[in-house]
């Protein structure tokens, strides 16, 4: 008899997951948000991010602030492990703006916003299932010639 109200158990707690329904309904699951924006001078506003080593997903929302249009002083937001910064640059510069200035399917790319101009926003989910814990990451903007001083230091852990 306890083994089978045992498996009846089982099955209960299997009927309360389906139904639990979308991803965020696991209670394992931390969505830690981040926020950073671009401006006309060609600068982000931040040049660290962390992330704790807890969160599950990370949310990262970026915001140009200025006023040009993407063609022009377009910003994006590309993360990937430093030793891969200036290959996704130029490839990314490559591909072009139709491509947000990535190489499609690249996979040196952990996570991407598109390109935005003035006044926009974008946002990109990942999981750091991708990441390494105090992994060597670097953000960057992949509009030509913006990685010089578009990049910064991105911790996980
Ligand atoms: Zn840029």
């Amino acid at each position: 008899m306890i083994r089978r109200h045992s498996v009846l158990a089982a099955l209960a707690i299997a009927v309360v997951s389906l139904a639990g329904g979308t991803h965020a309904a696991f209670a394992a699951d931390k969505v830690c948000k981040l926020e950073i924006s671009g401006n006309d001078a060609m600068q982000y506003d931040k040049k660290e991010l962390d992330v704790a080593a807890d969160c599950t997903q990370v949310e990262l929302t970026l915001t140009h602030a200025g006023k040009l249009p993407a063609a022009a002083m377009g910003h994006n937001w590309v993360l990937v492990k430093t030793a891969d910064v200036t290959t996704v640059a130029n490839a990314g510069m490559a591909a072009g703006l139709a491509n947000n200035y990535l190489t499609p399917n690249d996979p040196h790319v952990i996570a991407a916003t598109k390109v935005i101009g003035g006044g926009q926003t974008a946002t990109v989910t990942f999981p750091t299932s991708k990441l390494t814990k105090g992994g060597d990451y670097t953000y960057l903007c992949t509009f030509p010639g913006h990685y010089v001083i578009m990049k910064g230091i991105f911790k996980f852990g």
